[in-house]
Order: C-alpha cells, then sequence, then structure tokens
C-alpha cells in the first residue's frame, strides 16, 4: 500500500484521490480552503458544466493550448465515461444545447456532494492546509512542507493546485510556484476565456447593451484568424459575453496586435443589407438621419454608429450621398474595435500557460523531471474553449494521475 498525497481539492484533485484510493493506497488530500471544490461550486453560473457530451475528436477540436498532449487522458476518461462513471455516484444528468452535460438539479452543489460522498466512502483523508514546498531527496518527491502542519511523508505526489484565475476560489497561482522551485519550466500564465478591454470608448457608450445574433471576427494585425455567431456584451469598460471570451482564447501576449471586426446583420448580405437601408431611407426621408436608425439598430447602439460615421446626426435622410450610405452599411457590415487588453486573472475563467507539457509523460502525467510526482488540472499548460471541456481536463488527467 503506497502513500499518496494529492495537492489541490478541485474537480482533478479530488478525481485523482478517488482513483489512488480505489487502487488500495493510502491517499491525502491537501486543500488550503476550508472547504473542497470553490471554483467548481461557481462553474457554468453555478449550474456545472461538468462535460460536453461529445468523442474524443470533438473535445481535441476544442483544446486551445496542447490538444495532442491530452488524447492519453482523454482515450483513457472521454466524456462519455465521465457521464456514466457520475451517473454511477447517483447523479443524474441532462444534456443540453451544444451538447453540454449539466446535473439534472442545475446546481453545482450536487456534484460536488456526490464526490465528496466517495471520497469519504474511500476513506481519502481530507486535510486542510496549504502546501508551501514539494519535498524531494534526490530528484524524487519524497512529502510535502506544510503551512501548519508541518511535514507529511509520501511514495508519490500529485500536484493538482489549480490555475491562477478567480484567486477568490484559491487557485492564486501557487502550484506553479511549487512546480518551478523543482526545476518545472512555466509556460508564462495568461488569462484565458476572458473579457476584453478596447481602445476605442465609444463603444462603452452603449453599455449593458447585449447584442445577439452577430458575427464575431478576431484579425491580427488586419488578418483574420477566428469567427464565431452569437451574442456579445458592453460592459462599462470592456467587451464580453460567449462571443468575446471565446475569441480572447486566440490572442497572445500583445493583445493591441489585435481587431474585433462585428458584423452587426450576418444574416443580411451588403447588397441585401443596402437594400432595407433604402426601405427605411424612403420611409424617414424628411427625418435626421439620427431619428432613422431605429427598425435597423437597437436604440443604445444608435449613437455609437452616427459618431463612429461621418454623417452629421442632424442631416436629413433624403441628403444623405451614395457615398455616406456605403459608409453606413460598411459600418454595419464591419465595425472595427481595436484591443487594449485583456480583462485580468481576477475574473478569467481558465487560465493558460502552466507546468510546460514537455517535461510531462502524456500516458502517465508523471514529471520527467522529478521522480513520484504527477501533475493533474489546470496547473498543466492546457486550456479549452467554453462547453465543459475544460472540466473534462480537469476530471480526465485527475483520473489518469491517480491510476498511476
Ligand atoms: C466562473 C467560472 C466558471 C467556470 N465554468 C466552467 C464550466 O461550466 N465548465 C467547465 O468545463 N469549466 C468551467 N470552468 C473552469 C473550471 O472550473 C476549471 O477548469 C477547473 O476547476 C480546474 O480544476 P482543477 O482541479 O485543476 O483546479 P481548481 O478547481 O482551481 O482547484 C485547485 C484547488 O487547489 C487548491 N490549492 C491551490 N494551491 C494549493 C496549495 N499550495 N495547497 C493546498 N491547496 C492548494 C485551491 O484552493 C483549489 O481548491 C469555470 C471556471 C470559472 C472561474
Amino acid at each position: 500500500m503506497a502513500k499518496v498525497i494529492i495537492i489541490g481539492g478541485g474537480p482533478a484533485g479530488m478525481m485523482a484521490a478517488l482513483r489512488a484510493a480505489k487502487n488500495q493506497n493510502e491517499v491525502f488530500l491537501i486543500e488550503k480552503n476550508k472547504n473542497l471544490g470553490k471554483k467548481l461550486l461557481i462553474t457554468g453560473k453555478g449550474r456545472c458544466n461538468l462535460t460536453n457530451y461529445s468523442d474524443l475528436n470533438n473535445h481535441i477540436k476544442n483544446i486551445v493550448d496542447q490538444p495532442e498532449f491530452m488524447y492519453s487522458s482523454l482515450a483513457e476518461f472521454d466524456a462519455y465515461r465521465l457521464y456514466y462513471f457520475f451517473e454511477g455516484l447517483g447523479l443524474k444528468l441532462k444534456i443540453e444545447r451544444g451538447d453540454r452535460v449539466f446535473p439534472k438539479s442545475n446546481r453545482s452543489q450536487s456534484v460536488l456532494r456526490v464526490l465528496q460522498k466517495e471520497l469519504y466512502k474511500n476513506e481519502v483523508k481530507i486535510i486542510t492546509d496549504q502546501v508551501i514546498e514539494i519535498l524531494t531527496e534526490a530528484q524524487t518527491a519524497v512529502g510535502v512542507k506544510l503551512k501548519f502542519g508541518g511535514q507529511l511523508k509520501a511514495d508519490k505526489i500529485i500536484l493538482a493546485a489549480g490555475g491562477a484565475s478567480y484567486p477568490q476560489t484559491g487557485s492564486d497561482g501557487s502550484g506553479f510556484k511549487l512546480a518551478k522551485a523543482l526545476g518545472h519550466q512555466i509556460t508564462k500564465p495568461e488569462p484565458g476565456l476572458c473579457g476584453l478591454k478596447t481602445k476605442n470608448k465609444l463603444i462603452y457608450e452603449a453599455e449593458s447593451l447585449k447584442l445577439k445574433y452577430i458575427e464575431l471576427k478576431l484579425l491580427k494585425n488586419e488578418k483574420e484568424i477566428y469567427s464565431v455567431f452569437g451574442d456579445l456584451n458592453i460592459r462599462e469598460d470592456y467587451l464580453d459575453g460567449p462571443l468575446v471570451i471565446s475569441a480572447s482564447m486566440f490572442i497572445d501576449q500583445n493583445p493591441a496586435d489585435y481587431q474585433l471586426e462585428i458584423d452587426l446583420k450576418p444574416a443580411l448580405d451588403y447588397q441585401s443589407l443596402d437594400q432595407r437601408i433604402l426601405r427605411d431611407f424612403e420611409k424617414y426621408a424628411n427625418k435626421f438621419f439620427a431619428n432613422s436608425l431605429g427598425d435597423l439598430l437597437p436604440q443604445k447602439l444608435i449613437p455609437v454608429i452616427i459618431k463612429s460615421s461621418s454623417i452629421a446626426y442632424n442631416k436629413t435622410v433624403n441628403q444623405i450621398t451614395a457615398a455616406e450610405r456605403e459608409e453606413l452599411l460598411s459600418l454595419l457590415k464591419s465595425f472595427k474595435i481595436e484591443i487594449k487588453a485583456k480583462k485580468g486573472f481576477k475574473r478569467s475563467i481558465v487560465t493558460r500557460g502552466g507546468v510546460n507539457t514537455a517535461e510531462i509523460n502524456p500516458k502517465t502525467l508523471a514529471s520527467k523531471l522529478i521522480e513520484n510526482l504527477y501533475f493533474a488540472g489546470e496547473v498543466i499548460d492546457v486550456a479549452a474553449l467554453t462547453g465543459g471541456y475544460n472540466l473534462q481536463i480537469a476530471f480526465a488527467t485527475g483520473y489518469k494521475a491517480g491510476s498511476n
């Protein structure tokens, strides 16, 4: 019977603990918060989108950073296995739009509850303390040093301390420090799945507007690199919503090199939109330009579009030239916004970067540098788009590290 220490009581750590305990080991799960799974509880707006009910290839497609590293873990524990694993623990699940899996209760608390019950059943010992150092002898992990509880020896250690996003949940980047102290390279942590701040302040005049059914393109130095359809939220001083947070995953170190291009009317091509504008202009021929756009745009957006154009708001519609109409058309079809920065870690859903995957064996999740040390979850430099893919990564790597 080996003694196994798992650092971090998030989804990756809890799954690792369960697997290690099933293999007849003595397992210690160390969590620095008073309770396990603090971040898990806020996932999916408190409903926990725990995986995506789709095959391995679809999961790999939705992993943005190091998808190839995840093949082995996902092949062993894919979304279907995860689904039946939880149903086997008595948790009723449902599949929603886009194959997103949620508990039928709509409460993340019920996911945590079944995991905790299973940890208890498998006699996993939970210690609430903070690991401040992983102890090694001759490049072999032998135990941990705790903030309050002294030292604890072990035969194997799994580092599952999460990333650096939403630090108030406990994942404050301390896992990166623990790995770095042992010589592991840490790919620079960056906020992922986050809002974006823009150089154009004008857009914020439409604060609290939700733009629905638009197309968003992400451009790097004017070249398109990503595009999506859906909703975008305009906040006080940043943009977010599903489209923006997905786009944020394709922005590297220099956000200022990127632009967003919004098609406010993706269902109409240029010609159809031009016809539509002409009809509106006929209807409102004697009104001011500012009063002619109400059928086409949400009220809050009208001043933004007018100020972005060179057309005076008080020009009467029948005086608008063809060139000016053309300008309006291109604003509606390709409204450009320069990006300034990503919103920080405080409100980013995932952390990009982390323990360099080149130094981890993908088949076992063992460190290539330190004997008897393993990794699981977001502490590894792997991150995916929204849809349940990130929790699947956490559970699948937890499963693999725990099995080994
Ligand atoms: C608002 C929000 C919503 C999300 N919604 C979804 C969703 O619906 N679906 C999805 O797939 N993903 C979602 N995610 C992402 C998902 O939560 C993470 O990918 C996942 O929690 C990572 O699991 P983990 O176990 O690796 O890390 P974490 O969940 O971060 O757990 C790590 C744990 O380690 C503990 N710890 C850290 N350092 C130490 C230390 N030195 N000693 C002891 N303990 C330590 C921390 O306190 C923490 O409890 C969401 C994230 C956020 C922030």
